[in-house]
């Protein structure tokens, strides 16, 4: 092993053909300042996972692979979502670095975070979270939202790091421990807590994408809050509980006091409020078992132990039906 740790940027693009001409030379000016400033070895690369996207984004990356040896990239079999694809390149670049950060390819990482990343990690760190000191170029939509998940998920017991998006350092150590969390349903930010060792954050700026638009819209953001929420916590079926136990409290003390007024010949009004209280109970138990069935139907896909994601090419394995483009 080289003096210097091997760093591998691992990247996940969809659709991003808009970006990536771009953003990849200045991921590898990065890797190449990095280098020069002598924190990383010469054999660090930069690793594109395409996650099955529709446009020339594939073509591009073994392209520029082709042309660069600091390029490597993988592709997914088909689109299995940010997470997938962001896993999916740590796994690969796992036994051939010693620290892996990985970045969204549309540049509102600021990359200048990298260099604080790797000192921190220089200086025992195993895991650096990237964090957004301001969220100013996102939609206030989309601020109140996100920061209104993060505060929830910590309410729920779930341990997130603040404003901590997919920009991280990850050491190749703590990755191989990662590797033994076998669970399909990945919410990576509030998994990389649980496996532990000394961890730190780096604060930076995000900006606006460069180009391409966001692949985040609000049901997708809904999506990744309740697998966050039913990856990371069982508390919502404890608030349940409680909240059932308090309901049947009350409703004890209600037949007592229509027994009450039974008793007392005062019966034929309270139509309104037997109404109020049946509609009020079936809404809370659709609810209730509307969020019991969430975790039922996680631990039907998890038991099922299908795989994250797929690997179809990677750039630096031959490539199959090779005889079809020789043909060309
Ligand atoms: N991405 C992906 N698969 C998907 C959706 C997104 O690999 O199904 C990638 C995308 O190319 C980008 C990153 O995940 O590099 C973050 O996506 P985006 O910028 O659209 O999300 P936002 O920053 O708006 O939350
Ligand atoms: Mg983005």
């Amino acid at each position: 092993m080289s003096a210097k740790p091997i760093l591998y940027i691992v990247v996940p693009c969809y659709n991003e053909e808009a970006v990536l001409p771009v953003t990849a030379p200045m991921f590898l000016e990065k890797l190449d300042a990095l280098c020069a400033s002598g924190r990383v070895s010469a054999s660090s690369r930069v690793l594109f996972v395409n996650d099955g996207s529709k446009d020339a984004t594939w073509p591009m990356i073994s392209d520029m692979a082709k042309r660069d040896g600091r390029v490597l990239g993988v592709s997914l079999s088909r689109n299995r979502g940010h997470q997938n694809a962001v896993l999916a390149g740590l796994m690969e670049a796992m036994d051939r670095c010693d620290i892996t950060i990985s970045i969204d390819c549309d540049g509102q990482d600021d990359l200048n975070a990298m260099d604080a990343m790797v000192d921190a990690y220089l200086d025992g760190c195993e895991v650096v979270y990237g964090v957004r000191s301001r969220r100013d170029t996102d939609t206030w939509f989309k601020r109140a939202t996100a920061e209104g998940f993060y505060k929830f998920m910590n309410s729920l017991g779930a341990e997130v790091v603040y404003n901590h998006a997919d920009y991280r350092l990850v050491s190749s150590l703590v990755l191989r421990h990662f590797a033994d969390f076998g669970e399909v349903n990945i919410f990576l930010r509030g998994m990389f807590p649980l496996v532990g060792f000394k961890s730190t954050c780096v604060y930076y700026e995000r900006a606006e994408r460069l180009a391409g638009k966001s692949h985040y819209p609000l049901r997708k953001m809904l999506a990744l809050a309740v697998n966050g929420i039913t990856s990371l916590s069982v508390k919502p079926i404890s608030v349940i509980t409680g909240v059932g136990v308090g309901f049947s409290l009350l409703g004890l003390a209600a037949s007592l006091w229509a027994v009450v007024k039974v008793l007392m010949g005062q019966t034929v009004h309270g139509w309104a409020s037997l109404f109020c209280i049946v509609c009020l109970l079936g809404g809370i138990q659709l609810i209730s078992l509307g969020v019991i069935g969430q975790y039922v139907g996680k631990t039907y896909l998890e038991s099922k132990r299908r795989p994250r994601y797929i690997v179809a090419e990677r750039t630096w394995e031959p490539a199959r039906r090779r005889w079809i483009e020789e043909d060309e």
